[in-house]
């Protein structure tokens, strides 16, 4: 195939990172971040100044941390990598914060998971470039503040509706990233096959488009178990059938649904006569966690048209039916 040959062996983890694009004609799609982007990242470059704090908004997978590194790329700034959950202590933040190097870019992913203490750290930080840091204890306690260099904080979140709003409001600018066209996906797919050096007919490609949630990371993680699937079944180009068996072995249906979709969708119909039914009690009929409901399972569903939110609760639609070959009451086929 294509006139890359060139291979990539090792974990997964490598092949990911050489996934990745590393330069703004790679990054498809996402036209109007890239956009609003550009302006921004040309006019803080006119005023030699450092970027402004960015938000980047939307569901895991879609390109957030990609887009973090392609702003740093841009001023030729360092990165520096944290997430919310790996902060517990205002020590944590005010450690990284002062070892910043000019113009810098802190990345900060899952920033919902954040706890209070270490956004009252960043706050100044963001505001003025002080940190505030509380010395001694009791009465002789005293506040001691640093000046911190220019850098640029990018926080992703797949949950800005738990971000405080006095946090989310120092941001000078937020983006948010929506699931990516059937065409862009397969441009993904085509640009990482390519890297991967795997031949894929048009057909497969197709297919494992179709099943990627319309999300980046899982079409490139498809694509690898395919890879992997004719790899072991010494096949060398990658066919409908096999994109098949590919989506079969990973109970992972045509339309990129998994099990604990499925499971969503035919408890609201068999318990809740297809809804609507409040997220709590259909947490608690699936016994899962409601965040994970409203963030992982539900975008998607949406987009796909088979699930709408409503004030009354969740209502299963009837292209989910379809797609579940399943009558709605009182349908006659
Ligand atoms: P997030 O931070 O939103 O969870 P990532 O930036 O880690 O997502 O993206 C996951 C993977 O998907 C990346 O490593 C990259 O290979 C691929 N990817 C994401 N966005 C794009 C894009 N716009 N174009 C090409 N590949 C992308």
């Amino acid at each position: 195939m294509g006139e890359n040959n060139f291979s990539i062996s090792g974990d997964d983890k490598t092949v990911d990172q050489a996934l990745r694009p590393d330069s703004w004609s790679d990054y498809v799609g996402q036209e109007k971040v890239k956009e609003n982007l550009k302006v921004i990242m040309e006019a803080a470059k006119r005023r030699s100044e450092a970027m402004d704090h960015l938000l980047f908004c939307g569901p895991a997978g879609l390109g957030k941390t990609t887009l973090a590194y392609l702003v740093a790329k841009e001023f030729n700034a360092p990165v520096k990598v944290t997430s919310g959950p790996a902060l517990e202590k205002a020590g944590d933040i005010a450690a990284i914060l002062t070892n910043l190097e000019g113009g810098e870019v802190l990345f900060i992913d899952e920033a919902h998971r954040m706890n209070r203490l270490i956004e009252e750290v960043l706050y100044p930080a963001m505001e003025s470039r002080k940190l505030h840091l509380i010395v001694g204890k009791g009465p002789s306690a005293r506040t001691l503040t640093l000046d911190l260099p220019p850098f640029t904080l990018v926080a992703a979140t797949t949950r800005e509706n738990l971000l405080s709003g006095p946090f989310r409001s120092r941001f000078g600018a937020t983006f948010r990233l929506t699931y990516y066209s059937a065409d862009n996906i397969k441009t993904i797919i085509n640009r990482s096959a390519k890297i991967l050096g795997v031949g894929f007919h048009p057909e497969a490609i197709e297919i494992l488009a179709r099943a990627s949630r319309a999300t980046p990371r899982i079409a490139n993680r498809l694509l690898k178990r395919a890879r992997d699937y004719s790899q072991v079944n010494g096949v060398g180009i990658v066919d409908a059938e096999m994109a098949f068996k590919t989506l079969e072995l990973l109970d992972i249906d045509n339309r990129g649904l998994e099990p604990h979709d499925r499971r969503l969708l035919k408890i609201i119909i068999d318990k809740f006569n297809g809804g609507p039914v409040g997220i709590n009690t259909l947490a608690a009929a699936l016994n899962e966690d409601k965040g994970v409901i409203e963030d992982i399972y539900e975008p998607y569903l949406m987009s796909l048209g088979f699930l709408q939110r409503s004030s009354a609760g969740r209502l299963v639609m009837p292209a989910a039916y379809e797609h579940l070959k399943i009558k709605r009451r009182g349908e006659i086929f």
